[in-house]
């Protein structure tokens, strides 16, 4: 680990038990998911713009997200909001596959780029609006929402979860916050509200 990965680590362990999370935030090279000229500041604990109006997510609360999603290595994961593609790197540490959707298709080519450059060969990038999932890839072991998601959405991205699947996202509402949702043994899916988080508006096409 290098000095600036170790220091960033250091100083989400308070936040962020899980060792497992810490030593993807240790291993993904942020610095290849940053906007040129930005890699000395690679390991900051902070979000920073990526173009389109989009940010790549502070590390605390993709470490977070992550541990709460609870992944298992052979998981299924499907991730809507690829932006820079580091967040979808950090699940692809932890998981089997990964499926990032991204509605700005130049995003979605930078992402692609940083993601070879960063040795992640297990996310399968798309453009579109993910909004709605990916129903012919479901069900999938857990869903990571990185846009801010009107609470009507949520049923229809937690139908995509297999039996013990986890989704989390941030949810508008008078505040954003992580919602983490798990759909049980019998089906029915029980949510929790979390803290308060500042995401970018989850962008909905209209319905075809
Ligand atoms: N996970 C990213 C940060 C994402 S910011 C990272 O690690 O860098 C949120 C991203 O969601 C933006 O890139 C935005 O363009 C995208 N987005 C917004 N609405 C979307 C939708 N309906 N479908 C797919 N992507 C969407």
């Amino acid at each position: 680990m290098t000095g600036p990965a170790r220091r960033l680590v250091a100083e989400l362990e308070p936040y962020v038990g899980d060792a497992r999370v810490l030593g993807a935030i240790a291993t993904v090279p942020r610095e290849l998911f940053v906007p040129p000229g930005m890699e000395d500041r690679a390991y900051d604990n902070e979000a920073m713009s990526i173009g389109c109006g989009q940010t790549i997510s502070q590390p605390l609360v993709v470490a977070r997200m992550a541990a709460l999603l609870q992944l298992m290595p052979g998981d299924r994961v499907l991730d809507v909001g690829t932006g820079s593609g580091y967040h979808a790197a950090v699940l692809a540490t932890l998981a089997a596959r990964v499926w990032s959707i991204e509605r700005h298709a130049a995003l979605s080519a930078q992402a692609a780029i940083a993601l070879a450059a960063a040795g992640v060969h297990n996310v399968t990038l798309s453009v579109g609006d993910g909004s709605r999932g990916l129903p012919a890839l479901a069900p999938f072991d857990a869903i990571n929402v990185a846009a801010a998601t009107p609470p009507d959405a949520l049923g229809g991205l937690e139908a995509q979860l297999a039996p013990g699947g986890r989704l989390v996202a941030p949810v508008t509402g008078p505040e954003q916050r992580l919602v983490l949702s798990r759909r049980e043994a019998d089906g029915t899916v029980r949510r929790r509200t979390l803290e308060e988080v500042r995401f970018v508006p989850l962008v909905r096409d209209p319905e075809p």
